[in-house]
């Protein structure tokens, strides 16, 4: 059945179709497996705001920095945070300042650390997408549970349906959605359906493997060839070709969570702007845990030249970007696109032959 598909993809010669990944996994897999190369020149695939680190702003990271130079702070985080630009420097960089800043595997790490350390104050600079923000809530529980009081979140965390509007809202050529796998995990399948209703555009939630990437694009060209046939028969185009693990409800105790602890609000996103309800934030009521996440707006770019803002939309690809390969590698990014293992530049650099 792949091979069909895989040949079905391959001699395609019907109007042209560009479908958008809007998950940094998917960024990764689809590069990984070179699928790009063997699909008819009529199939685009490009790369949307999928990389959580990605989108921080600048605003986000100086924010964190302004914390660990304090006395008595240190901010914790994932890896991959370290090296996002801020407006000056990396928290990486800020280290040589004299910034207290430790990387952590797990925000779990935290509590231990925190425990053992009453004299400090942790921060955890927590980003994310649907996927990992309950982690943040379980992070929260333990950090009640423990009563603990010196540890406090500095959150960056963000939802896809307000980008994807805001990409449809604003005229972005796409005729399709490869959906977030691991976001639909937690969200259910039917977190698409009010966009695909408003926008009239299919969005196909797949896996990670190549055969199920092939499935899935497979599903989501035939939605976009069929469409008017599927609307006019009341269907929704919306479709779950990763039924191993993705329901149409989605995990309802994480979202419990999530609605527990956190309320919407306005967030920058690196390079794109501010997007209407598309942050989230602790809630008053948890005001205790939050190190001052609200209107950390501030976006700038070290290098001026740098256009993640475009890669990001899905406008231009990595390689269009004058600096791409040349001077911003994986080892002297020049923008956030090329910091994470999720990024868009950074991943089509690793599989440039591809
Ligand atoms: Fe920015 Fe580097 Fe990507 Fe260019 S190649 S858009 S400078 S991250």
């Amino acid at each position: 059945m792949i091979e069909q598909y895989m040949e079905y993809l391959k001699q395609y010669d019907g109007p042209s179709i560009t479908l958008m990944e809007v998950c940094g996994s998917h960024t990764a897999a689809i590069a990984k497996s070179g699928i790009r190369s063997v699909l008819s020149p009529k199939i685009k695939l490009v790369s949307g705001p999928g990389c959580p680190v990605c989108v921080s702003p600048s605003g986000y990271v100086d924010q964190l920095i302004h914390l660990a130079l304090e006395e008595g702070v240190t901010i914790t985080t994932f890896g991959d945070l370290l090296r996002i630009p801020g407006s000056r420097m990396t928290l990486n960089e800020s280290k040589g300042l004299g910034a207290k800043v430790e990387m952590v595997y797990s925000p779990m790490d935290v509590i231990r650390l925190a425990k053992e350390n009453p004299q400090v104050r942790y921060v955890f600079g927590a980003v994310g997408f649907e996927t990992t923000i309950p982690v943040y809530t379980v992070l929260l529980d333990a950090i009640r549970e423990e009563k603990l009081t010196n540890l406090q979140l500095l959150t960056a965390l963000k939802c896809m349906p307000p980008v994807i509007d805001w990409l449809c809202e604003g005229g972005a050529k796409l005729d399709g959605f490869i959906a977030p796998g691991h976001v639909s995990v937690i969200t259910g399948s039917s977190y698409y359906i009010p966009l695909a209703q408003k926008y009239r555009i299919p969005f196909g939630i797949t896996g990670f493997n190549p055969k199920e990437l092939v499935a899935g694009i497979y599903g989501i060209v035939r939605m976009c060839e069929k469409k008017e046939e599927l609307l006019s028969a009341g269907k929704v185009l919306v479709k779950n070709f990763y039924t191993s693990v993705v329901t149409e409800q989605g995990n309802t105790r994480a979202l419990e969570k999530m609605e527990t602890y956190f309320e919407p609000g306005p967030a920058v996103w690196r390079g794109m702007g501010n997007i209407p309800g598309s942050g989230l934030y602790l809630k008053p009521e948890f005001s205790l845990y939050d190190a001052g996440s609200r209107g950390l707006d501030d976006d700038q770019k070290i290098n001026k030249a740098c256009r993640c803002d475009q890669v990001l939309m899905g406008k231009i690809a990595s390689k269009e970007c004058p600096l791409f390969g040349k001077v911003c590698t994986p080892l002297s990014p020049q923008g956030a696109c090329m910091v994470s293992s999720e990024g868009s530049c950074y991943q089509n650099y690793l599989n440039r032959d591809n």
